[in-house]
């Protein structure tokens, strides 16, 4: 009889270690609320789909402190306006429960609208280290008909990047210049430091013999071709958590700690940004991610 039964120590060990797991996992999830990573619907439908996944043990507490801007003064107020009780968790909401969240959320966090209609013009932004260069990189050697824009830029190449290939590396005269003479669609001063512009000429003469053309810069330009092309479409690259893109931007090796920590305040800022984009894509494999952004494009069979 399993009451009777005396839990052996091994087994008593793996539960703990579970245990400790699952705290883990749901304090990652809660960064990734919190930096907007995942969206808080996305994170409700993976709790409605699964209680026993690890979105559907957050408490409900736990999940709406998690949410940008929200305090424990409002987190009460959500739940007695939607009459839930603080110690339920996620993947055990009642069904009007659900619905009512749902709804507060999308009002709250608006999601982004697929707009009608095809662009030639793609623009992928994204937080840095999110991996946009390589999924960009994929892209150019995969689909030779779709044109990547170079852009200039004022910092110094990295090892192994080539002038003309991976960025036109000027100095800050010539910069001016480009932007004098109008050169330049879009241009921003990225991470505080260093200007970046893309070249106009290449893109028009592409768009004219009715290519594909994507750019990969940062939000600052995104919003300028917005501006300037409103017909752009703009698509938003995600990691696939926090820990991720914090991991990879250590693991890139390439910036010292103070650049780090001011590319991270970078990321947070950008992230709370997506809303303004067309779509979002996540990073988890850049074969995949690649994919669904070329799927983007007007020019792609479907
Ligand atoms: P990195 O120095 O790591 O190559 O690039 C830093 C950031 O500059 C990235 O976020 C990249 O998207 C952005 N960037 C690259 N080219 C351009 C550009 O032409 N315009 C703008 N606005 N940002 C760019």
């Amino acid at each position: 009889m399993a009451e009777g039964r005396v839990v052996p120590e091994v087994d008593r060990a793996a539960a703990a270690r579970k245990a400790v797991e699952r705290r883990r996992a749901r304090a990652a999830l809660k960064r990734d609320l919190t930096m907007r990573v995942v969206s808080p619907q996305t994170v409700l439908a993976r709790a409605i789909a699964d209680a026993d996944s690890v979105a559907g043990s957050m408490r409900i507490t736990d999940f709406l402190l998690a949410l940008p801007a929200i305090g424990a003064g409002k987190r009460d107020r959500i739940l007695e306006e939607l009459r839930i009780s603080p110690v339920k968790r996620l993947g055990g909401l009642g069904a009007r429960q659900r619905v009512q969240l749902q709804q507060w959320l999308d009002g709250r966090f608006p999601q982004p609208q697929p707009r009608e209609g095809r662009s030639r013009l793609l623009v992928l932004a994204g937080p840095t280290a999110v991996g946009k260069g390589t999924v960009a990189a994929h892209i150019r050697d995969h689909h030779p008909d779709i044109h990547l824009s170079v852009s200039a830029t004022t910092r110094a190449p990295r090892p192994g990047e080539i002038d003309g290939v991976h960025y036109y590396f000027v100095d800050d005269a010539e910069f001016d210049r480009l932007i004098a003479d109008g050169e330049l669609l879009e241009h921003a001063v990225v991470h505080n430091r260093s200007r970046y512009g893309t070249p106009r000429a290449p893109i028009e003469a592409a768009l004219a013999e009715g290519k594909t053309v994507l750019l990969e810069i940062d939000l600052q330009g995104a919003r300028q071709v917005r501006a300037a092309e409103p017909s752009a479409t703009l698509i938003f690259l995600l990691p696939p958590s926090w820990d991720e893109l914090v991991q990879r931007l250590v693991g890139r090796g390439t910036e010292d700690q103070e650049e780090r920590a001011r590319r991270l305040r970078t990321a947070k800022v950008e992230l709370a940004a997506q809303s303004e984009f067309d779509h979002r894509i996540v990073n988890d494999t850049v074969a995949d991610a690649a994919r669904e952004v070329v799927e983007l494009s007007s020019g792609s069979a479907r």
